[in-house]
């Protein structure tokens, strides 16, 4: 989507800091980090959030579920939290679906 900040990531038009990339999906460090981990991974075709996640999709974000276990192992983070705002009100300010793996403090439930 040519409007699309992450798909411009995703393309390399736009820097990142990358921490992992396959065929079907990228992460990257958040540029605005609300923890002393917190990268991003995200779909590498266009789907806005969950809301437009399919039957026929869905095996992406299995496959993103996947990627976090094995980029989280990797680094000996035992502790983490995935989060994915869908909507203005929950706080998404980017439509493109992306999961927040954020580690290495405290953390408070319920979120904000
Ligand atoms: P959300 O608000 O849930 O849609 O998350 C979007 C995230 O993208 C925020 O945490 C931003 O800090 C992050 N972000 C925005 N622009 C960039 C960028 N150029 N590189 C890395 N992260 C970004
Ligand atoms: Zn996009």
């Amino acid at each position: 989507m040519s409007d699309c900040l992450f798909c411009k990531i995703i393309a390399g038009e736009i820097p990142s800091s990358k921490v992992y990339e396959d065929d079907l999906c990228y992460a990257f460090n958040d540029i605005d980090p609300q923890a002393p981990t917190h990268f991003l991974v995200v779909p590498k075709a266009h789907i806005p959030s969950v809301s437009a996640v399919t039957e026929e999709n869905a095996p992406i974000v299995g496959h993103i579920f996947a990627v976090i276990a094995k980029l989280t192992g990797e680094l000996g983070l035992e502790s983490y939290r995935v989060v994915s705002n869908i909507g203005a009100q929950a706080g998404q300010s980017v439509f493109h679906l992306h999961f927040h793996v954020l580690s290495g403090r405290d953390m408070t439930w319920p979120p904000g």
